[in-house]
């Protein structure tokens, strides 16, 4: 999607110049496709607007320009979290930029003002709110600078998942910097938001950069709920050490998790919305000091999190939307490296949202046909996540096509469905008939547990009152247990085979589908309901190729010494890659360290000896 990119009164683009400030500052060999247009429109300056998904490497397009041509250039930021991460980043390879937000003092946001001033910051940080009322504008005129870049722009527009009003004053910059241009960043794809944000901002014809949306190295795999607890143990267990993290819809079940996990010795925190602060930013700056591997989550955990090496993203329970599931998954592997993600998958919580959505809609203050086209949209969101949980085709091609993105129709040997990890029941449509008589012996009056507990013969209370026990339908599932049983009913909800009635109270009814499979017109197909076993992806293997273990381990080691001594989050001192790459390489010199990706000059500096040492297998003191 290159266009060309006309240089007005900006200096003549000089690639060298670019890619020695790469390697020198971040170490890193080339730059990607998408940053080199973004990078050249920036250095230009031309307006542009990149759409890039999580992981595809924006912050490097508004984070390189600057020292190309010695501007002060200026991000905007939702989030005073975002913006701290990034300058401790920043700052660990020397990187003069700052930050003003309300967290800070009267003096060092004074001290900040007088770099800024007197030209010493390439970058500045600030929300929307501070940039356009405090005076600030003033100070940047004086200054002269002449670029902008907003993050997480998507913010700006209410068809965005993340509507922000504060956003939309930033429609001033267009005529109170004339001369400078804007650069806008979203992982949001929508051609409607895309469009939202070029006009809010006044965008002069941007240049449209939009990213691939699919994530080779993630490893997408979705398997039938049964023991939500057990499950997540399991998973967990092939992650041990590893940064994880573990979505729950409920702050209860956050908890919940969180406590048995860490009874079972995982280092497990809770995140929630209900959390205070206080407690909410300790575990935060646990997770990226790498005191703690794992956090238990509600969706509030997240945007802000910045740590590269996270290696599994665990969802126990449905996300709402695809939307949403790509942006948590999102967090997964953002160093590049392969990492998993897991959709513990059944079709009750898709009853459990669409009861939430009608009750949030009927506490609106909405119009009755506002609130109808409300849980319209919403249920539209949750047919399509549905959809990609239950369907036995590929996830990375399921996620590109929804995105609007053509996959390629080769197996991608990243999700359980290509890897040939899902298997099917055997006997699914007798199964599924033994399961649709029971619902019509019953006389459609009853819900999926006690269904369940007819076919596995189970003497229950209420099985006996109402004489479910003669049935002739009563234990022709004898072998299976109540989830497993339960399990099987969903999916038959999940393709339409079988029904239920919304409500309270809600039981299962069959359908005309239910009825061509009881008089053997349609055959059915159903998943084994046991956790899948997970086999290694082509990805995982190579990213080890070659990596001497107990190197990386001491690496990491040493690094979270580091990162506690300093107080930043550790991947900022040196992400996993870099490390990875040192425990390939073996490094025996400074040279040789230098040729390591992720070394620039400063960490050499800083860190090299220590490095080289560690190599050579003394551990430092
Ligand atoms: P985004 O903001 O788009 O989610 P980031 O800017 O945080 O992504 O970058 C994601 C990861 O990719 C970071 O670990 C970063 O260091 C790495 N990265 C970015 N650009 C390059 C590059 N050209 N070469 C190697 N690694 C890169
Ligand atoms: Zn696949």
């Amino acid at each position: 999607m290159t266009q060309p990119v006309e240089t007005d009164d900006a200096a003549p683009l000089d690639d060298a110049r670019i890619s020695d400030v790469l390697t020198r500052w971040w170490g890193f060999d080339r730059l990607r496709p998408l940053q080199a247009d973004a990078i050249t429109a920036a250095l230009a300056r031309r307006d542009s607007l990149v759409v890039m998904p999580t992981g595809g490497g924006k912050s490097l397009c508004y984070q390189l320009p600057p020292l190309v041509d010695g501007s002060t250039d200026v991000v905007v930021s939702p989030l005073v979290a975002l913006m701290k991460d990034q300058v401790d980043a920043l700052e660990a390879i020397g990187y003069p930029a700052a930050a003003l937000h309300g967290g800070m003092s009267q003096e060092e946001r004074q001290a900040v003002r007088d770099r800024l001033a007197a030209g010493e910051l390439r970058l500045v940080f600030t929300a929307p709110e501070r940039l356009v009322n405090t005076g600030l504008l003033d100070l940047l005129a004086r200054v002269g600078v002449r670029r902008f870049a907003i993050d997480e722009a998507h913010c700006i527009s209410h068809w965005g998942h993340d509507f922000r009003p504060e956003y939309r004053q930033l429609e001033l910059l267009r005529d109170r910097f004339p001369s400078a241009s804007i650069h806008a960043f979203t992982a949001t794809a929508t051609p409607r938001v895309r469009e939202d944000i070029a006009r809010q901002l006044n965008l002069r014809d941007p240049v449209e950069l939009v990213g691939t949306f699919d994530r080779p190295n993630l490893v997408y795999r979705v398997v039938p709920r049964t023991d939500r607890m057990a499950q997540t143990l399991a998973i967990l267990g092939r992650h041990r050490g590893e940064a994880s993290i573990v979505y729950c819809i409920s702050r209860k079940e956050t908890e919940r998790v969180a406590a048995r996990l860490a009874a079972e010795g995982l280092l497990a925190r809770p995140y929630h919305a209900g959390l205070d602060a206080r407690e909410r930013h300790r575990t935060q700056e646990a997770f990226t000091r790498e005191t703690i591997d794992v956090v238990v989550a509600t969706v509030a955990f997240g945007m802000g999190i910045d740590r590269s090496d996270v290696r599994l993203v665990l969802h126990t329970s449905l996300p709402k939307s695809l939307e949403a599931y790509q942006q948590e998954t999102g967090r997964a592997g953002r160093d590049g490296l392969a990492a998993e993600c897991v959709l513990l998958y059944s079709s009750a919580d898709v009853f459990s949202w669409e009861s939430l959505v009608r009750k949030s809609a009927a506490e609106s203050e909405l119009e009755p046909e506002e609130q109808e086209r409300l849980i319209a949209s919403q249920m539209e969101h949750l047919l399509s996540m549905r959809r990609y949980a239950q369907a036995a085709r590929c996830r990375h091609a399921a996620l590109s096509e929804y995105f609007g993105q053509p996959y390629p129709p080769a197996a991608c040997g990243a999700c359980d469905v290509c890897l040939g990890e899902t298997d099917s029941l055997p006997d699914a449509t007798v199964t599924a008939q033994k399961i649709l008589s029971c619902v019509a012996r019953v006389q459609e009056r009853f819900g999926v547990r006690h269904v369940c507990e007819v076919l596995r013969g189970a003497k229950t209370d209420a099985v006996i009152r109402h004489g479910h026990d003669r049935l002739s339908t009563f234990g022709l599932l004898a072998a299976l247990e109540q989830r497993a049983a339960e399990n099987l009913v969903h999916q038959l909800l999940d393709q339409d085979l079988l029904a239920r009635t919304s409500g309270d109270r809600p039981v299962v009814t069959l359908n005309d589908r239910s009825w061509e499979v009881l008089r053997g017109a349609r055959e059915v197909v159903l998943l084994e309901p046991r956790a899948g076993k997970a086999k290694a992806s082509k990805a995982d293997a190579d990213d080890w190729e070659g990596v001497d273990r107990d190197l990386f381990e001491r690496l990491r080691r040493w690094r979270r010494r580091i990162a506690e001594a300093r107080g930043k989050p550790a991947w900022t001192i040196l992400d996993d890659k870099a490390l990875r790459a040192i425990a390939r390489e073996r490094p025996d010199s400074p040279a040789a360290l230098l040729r390591c990706k992720g070394i620039g000059e400063k960490r050499l500096a800083d860190f090299g000896p220590a490095i080289l040492d560690l190599v050579v297998g003394r551990e430092e003191t």
